[in-house]
């Protein structure tokens, strides 16, 4: 069994367009809807770190539910099938009560997390990651998932844990 990245965060972090980006796939559904992925996705990550798998959990929210039943069970798939688990988190909007939810019920599990503020393109990156220290989950990797930057560092990180 390869080694597994779980991306979890809430709806339109970026999550597919990571995934996407690891995979070099179209496989998950990229869209301004959040919520739009259906199912678990899962690909090979194709970026020179040793073989790897990502999931993109993002298929497992159901509109009808609340932040706090889909946090649960994404933290619950990052449980049993990850190595190493991506919190994504939206530096543009900032730090949400969803995030605080998620990083909460994270936290409570021994598996790796790398907190990740996505989106960070044109912003200023000190200010950007600034908001997010209060989650106690340390440093952010800073990315651009759409444009691929930050990523090599980001899976070097990855890397490190496996
Ligand atoms: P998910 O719901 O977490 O899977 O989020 P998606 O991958 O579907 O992305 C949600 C929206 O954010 C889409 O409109 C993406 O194009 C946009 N997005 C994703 N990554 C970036 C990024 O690095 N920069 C910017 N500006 N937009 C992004
Ligand atoms: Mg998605």
């Amino acid at each position: 069994m390869l080694p597994v990245i779980a991306l979890v965060g809430r709806p339109n972090v970026g999550k597919s367009t990571l995934f996407n980006y690891l995979t070099r796939s179209r496989e998950a559904l990229v869209a301004d809807m959040p919520g739009l992925t259906r199912d678990r996705q899962y690909g090979r990550v194709k970026h020179g770190i040793r073989p790897c798998l990502v999931v993109d959990t993002g298929g497992i929210a159901d509109d009808a539910e609340g932040i706090e039943s889909f946090s649960r069970k994404q933290v619950q798939v990052a449980l049993e099938e990850a190595d190493v688990v991506l919190f994504m988190v939206d530096a543009r909007e900032g730090l949400s009560a969803s995030d605080k939810a998620i990083a909460e019920t994270l936290r409570k599990m021994a598996k790796p997390i790398i907190l990740v503020t996505n989106k960070i393109d044109g912003l200023d990156a000190a200010i950007a990651a600034s908001d997010f220290y209060s989650l106690a989950l340390g440093e952010p990797s800073q990315i651009a998932a759409s444009h691929g930057r930050g990523v090599p560092e980001l899976l070097e990180r990855v890397n490190q844990l496996l």
